[in-house]
């Protein structure tokens, strides 16, 4: 509870309601205070409140009875204009803060990310002609009233499109011949149709999607593994669930999460070619007032599907029925900055509360939803074929040590004499690397010198294109210096290694009539210049495209017939525990994106080690198997599924400070049964912009509930604010 400042007395002796309030600050608790009695409050209302000087939009998160039992301060409005905030959306808050180890009022700011949207939409007054013709008609009101004619249009835009100024749009107006109306300028939604026809689904579409529309008119929490291969209808399929719960209640909602759908807009004109119009969208690149009108719009009921990123999970829905998680094992459902979490668990979580359907769609599930699909936690429905004549690609494996490509090259001669195949009969490539920019190292012939950013442990990556050195992990950038920064010796900076600038440049030797583009992050750095490029992609523009992991998801390239993995080993080299299982994901992936339609596709796979598991069972197509020896290694050593992983991360600002810290975190380490630490020990990146970081690993049996220990530990040591300590729950960086 705050302290100090006026205390309303009057308010204490006679009235008798306490709010508690939760404030979107890295608070752990809400805070008390007094509710006047003309406020009407209730739980999950939107408050005003003083904290400090300052005064915050917090949620009620219960209402007691008084008298308090110590001066508290009162609460200033209630926002009339917010809806209340539905109980699952609170129990949710609750339960992941508990899980994440993370402060309540931090996930709640999560849940609040659009302070305007608390109001009402702002309203623009829009004018149109009215019929009635004022007595002096000069050209320019002519030109007026001629723009005016059709749609209605605010002041300002018809100045603009008749080409004249706002004081003869306003001259009209007072002579009765421009005739006002008011909008909402957050439009909402469209209302999507569930009755528009589907594609001619298959009979084992048909089946997976009348068992999914099935479970969600039960509605009841049931969480169900879509497992189908790249390209049999997995999408076409949820749609049907999503259809299911449109029909069946009139006022559900659904929530479509997407890993990079910044990126994927591809699947947008599918949302809209089967209802009619594209759900409302959530994700970081929306901008403000998208973002004020979804949050808006789901807060009332009225958006009925919403596609969005992870962070979609916290939009306050009044009624989510259905939640498909599509792509579930893509790592970048786990958020690794701020408060980290790893949204397709949280997803399972909301729809737990919320009794609603969940589907995780993959054609390479994460071990973890395997499990829980095997142990009867979730149902399983399977689609094992393309639709169609449609057939998967056959992989094939390139051996480095057998048929190396030449020197200072990366493309064997087995993936060049079939991108001179695929070239000749008029199909396209995709050569896959995932290492952005020319060279991922720079050294110093002369000495050795391995160039590092210099406030991170990280090395840096030659971009030939813009002629930087660029740091992967911060984002930290300069120019390519002339001389090396430690011996001095000129011109004697060497790239070493690929990345996808260095691939289009050896492409471009071996075929230099080809149409080769590279596609990553950097080159499609707008919606726009990555809808230009999946755009000439699909049209059959390009021929060669090289790309890093987002050329791998989501597209759909008709003409793509031949898929090379330049590097399958790179995953695997100084692996987490999950570098096999990422491997195998990511190289399905790419490879699936090989051959749709009626041509046939073939993908080939560049390693040094043939006989890893994971490059060998991936071209024997036998995912079942792999996946069958990494849950064996995962349960003999007791790893997530089996067993659960609590990272400690601390960081202080010299190395000495990090250690210390270290030690005290060590000393005070709360004795549980069942729970092994290892550590301190300094992180892999050690150096993280300026900061010195230490890690301890913890680890567990399943029973154990690994977030209460990993909270009791760190509320242990009370650090100073340079030291910063983070706790990651069921981490997938070990870095
Ligand atoms: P997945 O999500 O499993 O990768 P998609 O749903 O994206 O598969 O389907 C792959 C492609 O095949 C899409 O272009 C889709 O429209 C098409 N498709 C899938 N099922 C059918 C069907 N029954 N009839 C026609 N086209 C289909």
């Amino acid at each position: 509870m705050p302290r100090g400042g006026a205390t309303n007395l009057t308010a204490m002796l006679f009235e008798s309601r306490i709010a508690s309030v939760l404030l979107p600050q890295p608070l752990p608790e809400p805070f008390d205070y007094l509710a006047s009695d003309d406020m009407e409050i209730e739980p999950g209302a939107f408050v005003v409140a003083p904290l400090g000087p300052r005064q915050m939009i917090g949620v009620v998160w219960e209402v007691k009875a008084g008298p308090p039992d110590r001066p508290l301060k009162s609460l200033i409005a209630r926002l009339e204009t917010a809806p209340v905030m539905p109980e699952a959306t609170r129990t949710f808050i609750e339960r992941t803060a508990r899980y994440i180890c993370a402060p309540m009022g931090h996930v709640l700011a999560m849940a609040m990310r659009s302070r305007e949207a608390l109001e009402e939409s702002p309203v623009e007054r829009l004018y149109r002609a009215s019929g009635v013709v004022p007595e002096r008609l000069t050209p320019a009101r002519e030109k007026v009233l001629a723009a005016a004619a059709g749609e209605a249009l605010t002041a300002a835009d018809l100045a603009r499109a008749a080409g004249v100024s706002a004081a003869v749009v306003k001259g009209l107006v007072d002579a009765g011949a421009l005739s006002a109306e008011d909008r909402d300028v957050d439009a909402p939604f469209p209302e999507p149709d569930p009755d528009l026809p589907a594609k001619d689904l298959t009979p084992d579409q048909v089946a997976a999607a009348e068992m999914l529309a099935a479970a969600v008119r039960e509605r009841a929490y049931r969480p169900i593994l879509l497992d189908g291969v790249t390209g049999s209808g997995k999408t076409e399929v949820y749609f049907e669930a999503i259809a299911a719960a449109l029909k069946d209640d009139p006022t559900a909602q659904v929530l479509v999460l997407l890993p990079e759908i910044a990126l994927t807009q591809a699947v947008m004109t599918r949302f809209e070619e089967r209802f009619g119009c594209a759900p409302a969208e959530w994700h970081s690149a929306i901008g403000l007032k998208a973002r004020r009108r979804t949050w808006r719009e789901v807060a009332h009921g009225r958006a009925r599907i919403v596609a969005g990123a992870r962070s979609a999970l916290f939009l306050p829905f009044r009624n989510l029925r259905l939640i498909i998680v599509d792509e579930e094992h893509d790592s970048s459902y786990k958020q690794e900055e701020g408060v980290i979490y790893q949204a397709r668990d949280l997803a399972v979580m909301r729809a737990h509360i919320g009794g609603a359907c969940i589907v995780l769609a993959s054609a390479t599930p994460s071990l973890e939803t395997l499990a829980n699909a095997l142990h009867g936690r979730y149902e399983r429905v399977r689609l094992t074929a393309r639709p169609g004549a449609a057939r998967l690609p056959e992989v094939l494996i390139a051996d480095m040590k057998a048929r190396p490509p030449e020197r200072d090259r990366w493309i064997a001669p087995m993936l060049l004499e079939a991108m001179t195949e695929t070239l000749a009969a008029g199909e396209q490539s995709l050569l896959y690397l995932n290492r952005r920019g020319y060279a991922p190292l720079v050294l110093c012939k002369a000495c050795g010198e391995k160039l590092k950013a210099p406030d991170t442990d990280s090395w840096l990556t030659e971009h030939r294109y813009t002629g930087m050195l660029v740091c992967h992990l911060t984002g930290f950038t300069m120019k390519k210096p002339k001389v090396c920064p430690n011996c001095g010796v000129p011109g004697a900076l060497a790239g070493v290694g690929p990345g996808v600038e260095r691939l289009s440049e050896e492409a471009r030797m071996h075929f230099p009539r080809a149409r080769i583009e590279v596609f990553s992050s950097d080159t499609a750095q707008s919606a726009e210049a990555l809808r230009d490029l999946v755009g000439r992609m699909e049209r059959g523009d390009i021929d060669i495209l090289i790309g890093t992991q987002i050329a791998a998801k989501g597209h759909n390239f008709p003409r793509l017939t031949l898929v090379g993995a330049v590097d399958a080993d790179a995953g695997l080299k100084g692996g987490d525990m999950r570098a096999g299982e990422r491997t195998f994901q990511l190289l399905s992936q790419v490879a699936g994106r090989a051959g749709r339609a009626d041509r046939p596709g073939r993908a080939i796979i560049q390693t040094y080690a043939p006989d890893s598991p994971a490059v060998a069972m991936l071209a024997a197509g036998d995912r079942d198997g792999f996946m069958e020896l990494e849950m064996a290694n995962r349960e003999q050593l007791g790893l997530p599924p089996f067993g659960r992983l609590g990272a400690v991360i601390l960081s202080g600002s010299t190395s000495e400070q990090a250690e210390e810290w270290a030690h005290h975190f060590a000393a005070a380490q709360p004795d549980a049964r069942g729970v092994e630490v290892w550590g301190p020990a300094p992180a892999p990146i050690a150096v993280l912009r300026g900061r010195h970081r230490r890690r301890f690993l913890a680890q567990s049996n399943r029973g154990v509930d690994l977030s209460a220990f990993l909270s009791a530990w760190k509320a242990r040591v009370k650090t100073p604010p340079s030291v910063r300590v983070t706790l990651d729950v069921e981490p997938y960086s070990f870095m």
